[in-house]
C-alpha cells in the first residue's frame, strides 16, 4: 500500500513539475496564478478532466482538445519517470525522512534536466533544495566527516576545470555537485561525473549527428542532476 501510494504522490507532483517546468523560467508567469492549467498553444484553460496525469495525455491523443495543438511528449514523461522514482525510493529505504530526502532530489533534477535543456540555466530554487535533501541525507546516514571533506575536494576542482575551460561549466553547475556531493562522498562524486559526462557527450554526437563541437555549450545540469540521483541508487542497491 506504501509503495502503490508513493507512485501515485510521485505522479500527481510530477503534474506539478510540470507546471514548474513552464513557468519557473518564464520571467512573466507565476508558479500559482492561474491555480488552472491553460494550452500554451490557444491559452484556454484545460478542464480538470483533461489534466488527469498521463491518463489524459493518452485519451486526446497527445492533442489540446480545443486547438487540437500537440502537447509535448514530456507531460507524461515527467510524470511517469517521477511516479516510479517515488517507488523506487519507497523500497530503497523505510526511514521517512530519507524518502522524503531522495524525492525532493529526482523531483527538482527532473525540473533542472528541463529547464537547462531549453534555458541553460538552473534555477536557485531547485539549488537549494537538492543541497537540502543531500543535506539531510548525509544528516540520517550519521555526518560522514570524508563527505565534508569530499565537498571542499569536488568544489575545488571544478571551479579549477570552470577557469580553465572558460564556458564549459557553469556556477550552477558547481554549486549543484557541491550539494550533491555532500551526500555521494569523494568516490561516488567521481562516478556522477563520469556518467553525466559520458551521457553529455552522447547528447552532443546524436544532436550534432557524429560531430564534437568543442566550442558549443552543452547544458550540463540536465545529465549531472539526473546522474547524482542515479548514483545515489546505486549506492543503495549495491549497498556501495
Ligand atoms: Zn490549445
Amino acid at each position: 500500500m506504501w509503495h502503490f501510494l508513493s507512485l501515485i504522490v510521485g505522479v500527481v507532483l510530477g503534474s506539478f513539475l510540470n507546471v514548474v517546468i513552464y513557468r519557473l523560467p518564464r520571467k512573466d508567469l507565476s508558479i500559482v496564478k492561474p491555480a488552472y492549467s491553460i494550452c500554451p498553444s490557444c491559452g484556454k484553460r484545460i478542464l480538470w478532466y483533461d489534466n488527469i496525469p498521463i491518463l489524459s495525455y493518452i485519451l486526446l491523443r497527445g492533442k489540446c482538445r480545443n486547438c487540437k495543438a500537440k502537447i509535448s511528449l514530456r507531460y507524461p514523461f515527467v510524470e511517469l519517470i517521477n511516479g516510479l522514482c517515488y517507488l523506487i525510493n519507497s523500497y530503497a529505504t523505510s526511514n521517512p525522512l530519507e524518502f522524503l530526502a531522495l524525492c525532493m532530489i529526482i523531483s527538482c533534477s527532473l525540473v533542472i534536466a528541463f529547464i537547462d535543456l531549453e534555458f541553460m540555466l538552473i534555477p536557485d530554487v531547485t539549488l537549494f533544495l537538492i543541497a537540502l535533501g543531500s543535506f539531510i541525507l548525509w544528516l540520517v546516514r550519521g555526518l560522514d566527516l570524508y563527505n565534508l571533506i569530499g565537498v571542499g575536494l569536488v568544489t575545488g576542482l571544478l571551479m579549477l576545470l570552470g577557469f580553465l575551460y572558460k564556458g564549459g561549466l557553469g556556477g550552477g553547475d558547481v554549486i549543484l555537485m557541491a550539494g550533491l556531493s555532500l551526500s555521494l562522498g569523494i568516490v561516488s562524486s567521481f562516478y556522477t561525473l563520469v556518467f553525466a559526462s559520458m551521457s553529455a557527450i552522447v547528447y552532443a554526437l546524436i544532436k550534432n549527428k557524429g560531430k564534437l563541437a568543442m566550442k558549443e555549450r552543452i547544458p550540463f545540469g540536465t545529465f549531472l542532476a539526473p546522474a547524482g540521483y542515479f548514483t545515489l541508487m546505486i549506492q543503495i542497491y549495491l549497498k556501495m
